[in-house]
């Protein structure tokens, strides 16, 4: 006998689980999610950080929640979740005083979330672009005639579907097949570095391509997935929007959870899920670490990283070998980062503001050289092999200086940045102790970079600093492996199809019926905070179960 009954019982109250608890509330069922740690939101987290009187988001950042089909199927905006859109989108700031200033060009209508290119902005852009390189600006103007446009489309169409079966469209094959505004198919198998000299002609152009493709874990030798090597293209023309969520992200969260609530789902913090039951094929309930038993009626929907799913939730079922051998070799060593927070009194008073003003307010604000064969061959094997004393040579930085446009992140008058630096190494290739005196260690390497660029970022401006390791990541949630925050690497063998392996790419195990995973595992979970791999698996649970498709409903592009 359960101890409590649900028609659906949801596993992780991150995003990905309120976001699914929401799909199914829609539909009148029953559900009860149940979340170990001791509050709702996962990454989508805000806390006094780096000291009382400020906030940071210690995990999600840069918000691209907006673009969430969930914010408007449940009306989000009118449940606290806000955002404020930066007019400048991001810069690279070079030490010699000059800069890249990119413009965001893309305006959102909130209430319909449409969102349309402003062509003077991009015109903006080509000129500050042509102020470094004229020809990487003729290079963008040309990708813009039709290729720009067509990635934005694929882009979309691939994060917002499940992997294709066959018979169902495949935009990334259209795109590699479209001889007129496509992408070249080598970009198939081309490394970070092939493709960055492929796009673009200058070393400012390409380093600042590379050092952000650090941040997005691939490093310079890496192949990664087509969509996600040429993912700076679109930024660097303005047709990208990083919004910061007003009052903080933990509002993605709080908003989720109004709605999941509203519609009767009912949540359990403290609630560690041991097990997944499964009888006669079928997932029947879960039974937490306490002991107590959930019944599920109608499915069990795990977003669990697929680790834990495999050798933990259905540790006693029956499966086959291969699959649990596969899952034991998903590869979680890219994605790592120094991610942490610096407050201060005064602002970041760039030197480059003589190239353009604006340059430090960016939403996202790189600092680097532009010495391309550095950044290709030493830095990333430096950064991935770092030990307590022995850093890469040269810094590679971003800042986020949030107060900028929300102030009710620090106290009147002061600021709070996220730092940032890529590529670090994954949790388990240090011990403790190392990792503890790489933690005091990396806060002075950040400000004495941030003065060459600014240089009233001295200690006496500083108020505090909090910058945690892959180590310290890796043990706030369970998902985030050896610290690699989009659950696994997104390489080319784990995305789409093949993601987490392709047993189970369609959101379930073979030979469990009313099982289904929603973790940042699954296509297209892993590269953000718009809640995509609940998404998707909702599209492929709602077409078994023939649930509601708020898509067609709405008539939306997905
Ligand atoms: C350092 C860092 C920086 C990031 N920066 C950004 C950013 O700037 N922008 C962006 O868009 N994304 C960012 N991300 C990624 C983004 O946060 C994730 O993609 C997203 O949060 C994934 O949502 P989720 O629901 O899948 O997982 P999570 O948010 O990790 O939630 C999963 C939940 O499941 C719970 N759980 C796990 N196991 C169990 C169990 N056995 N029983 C019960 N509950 C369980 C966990 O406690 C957790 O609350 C960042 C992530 C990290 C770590």
């Amino acid at each position: 006998m359960a101890d409590a009954s649900f028609d659906a019982v949801i596993i992780g109250g991150g995003k990905e689980g309120l976001v699914m608890g929401c799909y199914l509330g829609l539909n009148g069922m029953t559900v009860g999610l149940f979340e170990q740690g001791n509050e709702l939101g996962g990454a989508a987290c805000t806390a006094p950080v780096p000291t009382a009187g400020f906030l940071g988001n210690p995990h999600a950042e840069i918000m691209a929640f907006w673009m969430s089909p969930a914010y408007y199927d449940f009306n989000l905006g009118d449940k606290g979740l806000n955002f404020i859109f930066p007019e400048v989108l991001m810069s690279k700031i070079f030490p010699d005083d000059r800069c890249i200033v990119i413009y965001r060009a893309l305006e959102w209508d909130k209430n319909s979330g449409t969102v349309l290119p402003n062509p003077t902005l991009i015109e903006k852009n080509l000129k500050e672009l042509e102020r470094i390189s004229p020809r990487d600006a003729e290079r963008t103007a040309n990708a813009l005639e039709k290729r720009l446009y067509n990635w934005m489309y694929a882009h979309g169409q691939i994060m917002f579907n499940p992997p294709p079966l066959p018979g169902e469209p495949d935009y990334l094959a259209d795109l590699l097949n479209d001889p007129e505004g496509g992408f070249d198919p080598r970009y198939q198998f081309m490394t970070e570095w092939e493709v960055v000299c492929d796009l673009y002609d200058s070393p400012e152009m390409r380093s600042f391509a590379l050092q952000w493709q650090y941040f997005n874990g691939i490093a310079a030798d890496d192949v990664a997935p087509v969509q996600l090597a040429t993912l700076p293209m679109p930024s660097f023309a303005g047709l990208q929007a990083f919004a910061v969520a007003e009052g903080g992200v933990h509002n993605v969260a709080h908003a989720l959870q109004r709605a999941f609530t509203e519609q009767g789902g009912k949540f359990f913090v403290g609630a560690d899920v041991d097990q997944v039951i499964v009888d006669n094929g079928r997932a029947r309930g879960i039974r937490l670490a306490d002991g107590t038993e959930i019944e599920a009626k109608k499915l069990v929907i795990d977003t669990a990283e697929i680790k834990q799913t495999i050798s933990r939730h259905l540790r006693d079922l029956d499966m086959d070998p291969d699959i649990r051998r596969k899952v034991d070799h998903v590869t979680t060593n890219r994605s790592q980062l120094f991610w942490g927070h610096i407050c201060f009194h005064e602002l970041a008073q760039y030197r480059a503001a003589s190239w353009n003003p604006d340059c430090g307010k960016a939403r996202w604000v790189f600092l680097g050289d532009d010495d391309t064969d550095y950044l290709h061959r030493h830095y990333g094997y430096q950064m991935h092999n770092l030990r307590p004393g022995r850093w890469p040579e040269k810094v590679y930085m971003s800042e986020l200086t949030t107060t900028q446009w929300d102030p009710s992140y620090g106290p009147p008058g002061k600021h709070v940045a996220l730092v940032a630096e890529g590529h670090p190494p994954p949790a388990s290739y240090l011990s403790e102790r190392e990792w503890l005196q790489v933690r005091k260690e990396v806060g002075g390497r950040f400000i004495n970079e941030w003065q060459k660029y600014a240089p009233n970022m001295t200690w006496d401006n500083v108020i505090g600093v909090n910058i945690p390791t892959p180590l310290d990541i890796s043990q706030r949630n369970p998902n985030w492996v050896d610290g690699c925050m989009y659950t696994s690497n997104q390489s080319p063998s784990q995305w789409g199809k093949f993601r987490p392996i392709p047993e189970l790419a369609q959101y379930q195990v073979p030979g469990i019926e009313s099982f289904w995973m929603a973790s940042g595992s699954q296509h297209c979970g892993g590269v953000g905070t718009l809640g995509f791999s609940a998404y998707n698996c909702y599209k492929r649970i709602s077409q078994r179960l023939g649930l509601r498709k708020p898509w067609e409903e709405q008539a939306r592009m997905f």
